[in-house]
């Protein structure tokens, strides 16, 4: 962030207002926005190319993308200002779906920032499928920084309330565009642990005691497994990763539940030999006392509406995946990982990043306002 000057924010924060309503922004639109003195946009602009920050498109018209760099660039230089995040350090996690940065805050304690990828580990299935081909969109339209963005928003509006509501998740700290930041947790990935020392039946029914409370409370995690718990000192349980996680008024819900708790009895038998009798159903174990499902939606900070949207495309990502990885079965048996039955955390795959330049269409943190258009 060192590099940059105010100008070049300018120019991205124009390129992002106007990809708001153009999946590449006409350069003479960026200009108009930006409002520098002559030729001051374009250069910049140019720069921003070389750094390989945006994309240049000369097809249809002349016209600049971001990339995920630009946008992680404005999540950044917001958090800073904001006295959020005044520090970055090392890469500590990297998902199919995200990156794990961390960083210090006001303070200079250290805390996680985690930047959504939606759509990274796609990009094979994106190019072999027609639809999706070239603009960086879902089929519905979406772009990959506005569903990455939602991702980030239910994630921080999920962890605030859970939170606050006493559950075991890291401490939400801040969020920006397609990046939460949060406490990070003192302790070890679930599946980084070979050996409990005599606490697995403890920490096995602790896994299950949280996600029967949490259904209680009306929420299924929806990818509670090894890759999303992490286990402290003391054996206690955090459970993190919640873009997925849905009502248990959700229509597949008593089978998604049941999923979860399979997956997780089926990796404690596997790796510490925990057998158990214990498989709570969601229908017969669990009376719903609280509904946090609905509080979400109610506080209007993360909408039915985004829910929905953000469902259908992690549900159209994870078939995506399931046709790729049953052609990669027949093709390739090296890139085989060990995954769960759900698979859905577990495989970081680098593609191009070239092919990351895709757009947003819905900038900031506000709701859209459509407030610039070119009109
Ligand atoms: P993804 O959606 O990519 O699976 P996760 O939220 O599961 O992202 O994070 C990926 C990895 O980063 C985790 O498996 C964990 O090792 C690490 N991680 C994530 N959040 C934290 C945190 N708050 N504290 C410590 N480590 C974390
Ligand atoms: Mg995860």
């Amino acid at each position: 962030m060192r590099f940059f000057e105010d100008e070049d924010f300018r120019v991205l924060t124009a390129l992002e207002m106007a990809m708001r309503n153009h999946d590449v922004a006409p350069t003479a639109l960026v200009e108009r926005i930006a409002q520098l003195p002559r030729g001051g946009c374009r250069k910049r602009l140019q720069d921003l190319l070389k750094r390989k920050f945006i994309h240049h498109e000369n097809t249809a018209y002349d016209g600049y993308s971001m990339k995920y760099a630009a946008y992680d660039f404005l999540a950044l230089r917001a958090l800073s200002k904001r006295g959020t995040v005044t520090g970055a350090g090392s890469r500590i996690g990297c998902g199919k779906e995200s990156d794990i940065i961390l960083v210090q805050d006001e303070n200079g304690n250290d805390c996680v920032m985690k930047l959504q990828r939606l759509g990274r580990c796609s990009f094979r299935s994106v190019s072999r499928n027609r639809d999706y081909k070239g603009n960086g969109k879902t089929r519905r339209g979406e772009s990959w920084f506005y569903l990455s963005r939602l991702a980030a928003q239910k994630e921080f509006a999920f962890m605030k309330m859970l939170y606050d509501e006493g559950f075991p998740v890291p401490k939400p700290i801040d969020h920006n565009r397609h990046v939460v930041v949060m406490e990070l947790v003192k302790g070890t990935l679930l599946n980084h642990i070979q050996d409990m020392a005599g606490h697995e039946h403890k920490v096995y029914e602790r896994c299950l005691a949280l996600m029967v409370r949490l259904a209680e409370h009306g929420l299924i995690h929806g990818d509670f497994n090894e890759f999303n718990i992490m286990i402290t000192d003391d054996f206690r349980v955090i459970m993190i990763d919640f873009p997925q996680m849905v009502s248990t008024d959700h229509r597949n819900a008593v089978e998604l539940f049941d999923r979860d708790v399979q997956n997780l009895a089926n990796f404690f038998s596997r790796r510490f030999r925990v057998e158990t009798l214990l498989h709570p159903s969601l229908e017969k174990d669990v009376e719903r006392t609280a509904a946090l499902d609905r509080q979400a939606f109610a506080s209007g900070f993360f909408t039915k509406k985004q829910q929905m949207e953000l469902e259908a495309m992690l549900e159209e990502e994870v078939d995506k995946e399931e046709d790729e990885e049953d052609e990669e079965d027949e093709t390739n048996d090296d890139t085989q990982e060990a995954t769960t039955e759900t698979s859905v955390a577990v495989k970081s795959r680098h593609e191009d990043p070239a092919k990351e330049a895709v757009k947003e269409d819905n900038a900031g943190d506000e709701e859209d306002g459509g407030e610039e258009d070119d009109t």
